[in-house]
C-alpha cells in the first residue's frame, strides 16, 4: 500500500494550497492524481475541510468505483476525475476549483480566446465552456468528457467553476493560476466595451503545437 501514500500526500498539499489561496471556497471543488500505469485515482474526499484534513483521508479508488484505501466518501465528482483520464491519456492530475474570475467568465457563456501566447502554450486554443449540467451527475461527466477531447488544459463550467489539467500536479496548479490571469484580463478588458484583441492565428498554432507535442509524448509513455 506504501505506493499510494505519497500521492495521497501530494493530493492533500495540493488541496491544501489551493484551498489557503482561495481557489476551492469552503469544502467546494476537488483534485485528484492518476496512479502512473494503473486504472486508479487519489482523490479528495466529498464535503471535508481541506485545511484540516490527513494524508489518510484521501481516497484511493480504482475506475470501476471501487475503494482501495480511505473510509470517507470520495469527492461527487469523481465520475468527472475518472471520465477525463480514460478521454485524456496525457493527464495525471485533474483540479476543479471554484476559483473566482473564471467562475464569472463561466457565468457569461464565452469561451476565452486566445489572448496570450503562454495561455495557449499551457492551457490550449481557447477556454471553452462545458454546457451546464448539475454538480456531480453523469449528465456533467459526459458534457467533460465531449469537451475534453480538443486537448485543452482548461475548462470553464458553465454556472458552477473551473476545471483544470496537466501531466503532473505542478503542471495542473500552475493551469489553475494562469487560467485566473487569463479570465480576470479577460473579464477587466470586457468592461472596457472596446473589442479585445487576440495573438496572431500564425503564433496561436506555433503555442498550440508545443502543448500538443509534449501531450502525444505523455500519451505513449502511459
Ligand atoms: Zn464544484
Amino acid at each position: 500500500m506504501d505506493d499510494y501514500e505519497s500521492l495521497r500526500q501530494q493530493v492533500l498539499d495540493y488541496a491544501c494550497k489551493l484551498a489557503q489561496e482561495g481557489f476551492l471556497k469552503g469544502t467546494g471543488g476537488n483534485i485528484s492524481i492518476r496512479v502512473p500505469g494503473k486504472n486508479i485515482l487519489a482523490i479528495t474526499p466529498s464535503n471535508q475541510d481541506y485545511l484540516t484534513m490527513a494524508a489518510d483521508d484521501i481516497c484511493v479508488y480504482d475506475f470501476e468505483h471501487q475503494p482501495i484505501l480511505g473510509a470517507l466518501k470520495p469527492s461527487i465528482e469523481m465520475s468527472l476525475h475518472i471520465t477525463v483520464y480514460q478521454a485524456r491519456p496525457d493527464v495525471g492530475c485533474v483540479m476543479h476549483t471554484h476559483q473566482e474570475f473564471a467562475s464569472a467568465v463561466a457565468l457569461i457563456n464565452k469561451s476565452i480566446p486566445a489572448l496570450f501566447d503562454e495561455q495557449v502554450r499551457f492551457l490550449g486554443r481557447s477556454v471553452e465552456v462545458v454546457p451546464y449540467a448539475p454538480s456531480g451527475t453523469g449528465m456533467l461527466a459526459r458534457q467533460v468528457r465531449k469537451t475534453v477531447k480538443n486537448n485543452h488544459n482548461a475548462y470553464l463550467l458553465k454556472n458552477h467553476g473551473t476545471l483544470c489539467l496537466g501531466p503532473t500536479p505542478e503542471r495542473s496548479y500552475h493551469n489553475v493560476l494562469l487560467l485566473e490571469k487569463v479570465a480576470t484580463a479577460y473579464l477587466l478588458a470586457l468592461c472596457t466595451n472596446e473589442k479585445i484583441s487576440k495573438i496572431p492565428v500564425v503564433i496561436r498554432e506555433i503555442a498550440f503545437a508545443k502543448l500538443r507535442s509534449e501531450q502525444k509524448k505523455l500519451a505513449e509513455k502511459e
